[in-house]
C-alpha cells in the first residue's frame, strides 16, 4: 500500500460497499464524559439513567379547587349544596400545615400539595365560597383529581436507555429527576486539513488564478452536522512537510483532508498517510470522489477528499460522515429525510461504480441534475436532494420509483405548492 501513485493512476479501485463495511467493522463509540444538563440536547448518552426519586414526590392537587374528604361531598348536587368549613389554604411550595377534619376543606391550586386528612379535590367550578364555606354542588369521589406520588416517574424506572439521542423533553426530565450532568458519548474532535496552493480564505473576493476555499466551510457545516467538534485550521499549501504535520498533529479524532488525494504530482497526502499511518483504501469506483481515500494515524481516522467540491461533499457523506457519527455514538446511517418518488427522465449509471446523483423535483416527479461535473457545486445548490445509484444497476427507467435522499430537513419556505 505504500507505493507510490503519483502520475501513475489508480491499478483497481474499491466498491462503496466494501469500504463502508471496513470502517464500520472497525469503529467504534468513543469514551463517555460528564455533560451539564443545559448543554445535554443532542448529546449522545454514554449510560442508562434510573430514577432516583419519584415524580412528583408529594400527592398534588390537579385542579384549581377545594381539598376535602370525598365522602363529606356525597349528596352534594346542583339544587343541594353542601356546606364545608374553609380552614386554610395550599399553593404550589406553601401547603398548608394542618389536617382536614370532618366537613371541612381546603382551598388549594394546581399543583400544591394535598393536605394531610384531605383525599380529593372538588374543582373550583362546582363550588361557591362565601362567609368562610364553601358550597359544594357536585359530589367527589376518594382520589379525584389528585396526582400520586410517582404517577409521572417512580423510583427505579429506567427514564432513558443508553445510545439515546438526548430531545429537548428528555433533558426537561432530567432536570425533573434531579440530574445536574449525566454521562454523554464524548463528541468527535475534527480537524480539517485544506490543501491547494491556489486556495484563498472564504470570505476572500476569488482574483487571478486563485480561487476561494469552499470546502472548508461546507465540511465544517456537515462535520458538525454529525456531532464533530471541528477544531481550529488553516489552509495549507500543497507541501509534503506541512501536510504531514498537519496529519500528526495528534488531537483529532477524524481528520478531513480537503484536496490533493488522487494520483497528481501535487497529491501528497496518499503518500504521507501510507507512510505515517495506514492507507486502508485509496481509488473508489464512484461517481464523483473516485479519487477519495482514507485510513488511520494512530487512533484518528484520515479521509483524504478530493478537492473538487462536489466530490469533497460527497466523499464527506459517504465515509467520513458515517464514522464520524459512529464515534459519537450516532447511527451511521443517512441523516437525510428520505421520500420515494417517480424519476421524470431516464437515470443512466454504469454497472460497477456507484452514482451520488443530484435530482430536482419537477411538477411531482424527480429530475436528475447531474452525476458527472464534480466542481459544478451549484449543481447540488439548484438540487433539493440525491439519488444513490447502487453499483449493480446500469442505471434507472424513466417511472421507476425511487428513493430520495433530501437536502433540507424541513419544508422549504420558498417551495412552490406546500
Ligand atoms: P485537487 O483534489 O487538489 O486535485 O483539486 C481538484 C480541484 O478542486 C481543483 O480545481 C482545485 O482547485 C479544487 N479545489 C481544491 N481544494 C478546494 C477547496 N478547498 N475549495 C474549492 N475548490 C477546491
Ligand atoms: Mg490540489
Amino acid at each position: 500500500m505504500t507505493r507510490d501513485v503519483r502520475m501513475r493512476g489508480f491499478a483497481e479501485r474499491v466498491d462503496v460497499e466494501q469500504v463502508d463495511r471496513l470502517l464500520a467493522s472497525g469503529c467504534l463509540p468513543l469514551p463517555a464524559e460528564r455533560v451539564g444538563l443545559l448543554d445535554s440536547v443532542g448529546r449522545v448518552l454514554a449510560e442508562d439513567v434510573v430514577a432516583r426519586v419519584n415524580v412528583p414526590g408529594f400527592a398534588r392537587s390537579a385542579m384549581d379547587g377545594y381539598a376535602v374528604r370525598g365522602e363529606d361531598t356525597f349528596g352534594a348536587s346542583e339544587y343541594t349544596g353542601l356546606p364545608l368549613t374553609v380552614i386554610g389554604e395550599s399553593y404550589p411550595g406553601r401547603a398548608f400545615g394542618g389536617s382536614v377534619g370532618e366537613a371541612e376543606a381546603v382551598r388549594i391550586m394546581t399543583g400544591a400539595p394535598i393536605p394531610a386528612g384531605a383525599n380529593a379535590v372538588v374543582k373550583a367550578e362546582v363550588c361557591e365560597e362565601r362567609g368562610g364555606q364553601v358550597w359544594v354542588r357536585e359530589p367527589v369521589a376518594p382520589r379525584k383529581n389528585i396526582g400520586a406520588i410517582g404517577e409521572d416517574i417512580r423510583v427505579g424506572d429506567p427514564v432513558l436507555r443508553k445510545g439515546r439521542r438526548i430531545r429537548p423533553q428528555d433533558a426537561g426530565l432530567l432536570a425533573s429527576i434531579g440530574c445536574a450532568d449525566i454521562s454523554c458519548v464524548r463528541q468527535p474532535r475534527v480537524r480539517l486539513v485544506i490543501t491547494g496552493d491556489e486556495l484563498l480564505a472564504p470570505g476572500s473576493t476569488p482574483s487571478g488564478f486563485s480561487i476561494v476555499d469552499s470546502n472548508s466551510v461546507v465540511l465544517r457545516a456537515l462535520a458538525a452536522r454529525d456531532g464533530g467538534v471541528v477544531l481550529p485550521y488553516e489552509l495549507l499549501p500543497d507541501q509534503p512537510e506541512r501536510i504531514r504535520d498537519a496529519l500528526l498533529a495528534g488531537d483529532a479524532d477524524v481528520v478531513l483532508v480537503s484536496g490533493g488525494s488522487s494520483v497528481g504530482a501535487e497529491d501528497h497526502a496518499p503518500r504521507l498517510l501510507a507512510e505515517h499511518g495506514t492507507l486502508l483504501f485509496h481509488g473508489v469506483s464512484m461517481r464523483p470522489s473516485s479519487p477519495a481515500g482514507g485510513g488511520r494515524i494512530g487512533k484518528a481516522w484520515v479521509f483524504l477528499l478530493p478537492g473538487n467540491p462536489v466530490s469533497c461533499l460527497c466523499a464527506y457523506e459517504f465515509f467520513a460522515g458515517p464514522t464520524t457519527r459512529a464515534l459519537g455514538g450516532r447511527s451511521r446511517a443517512w441523516p437525510h429525510r428520505r421520500v420515494r418518488a417517480v424519476l421524470a427522465r431516464k437515470l443512466s449509471s454504469e454497472v460497477g461504480r456507484t452514482d451520488y446523483v443530484r435530482v430536482r423535483f419537477e411538477d411531482g416527479r424527480i429530475a436528475p441534475l447531474a452525476t458527472a461535473g464534480a466542481s459544478i457545486l451549484s449543481s447540488t445548490v439548484r438540487a433539493d436532494g440525491f439519488v444513490i445509484v447502487p453499483r449493480e444497476l446500469e442505471g434507472m427507467p424513466e417511472g421507476a420509483e425511487v428513493e430520495v435522499f433530501l437536502y433540507d430537513d424541513e419544508p422549504r419556505a420558498d417551495a412552490i405548492g406546500t
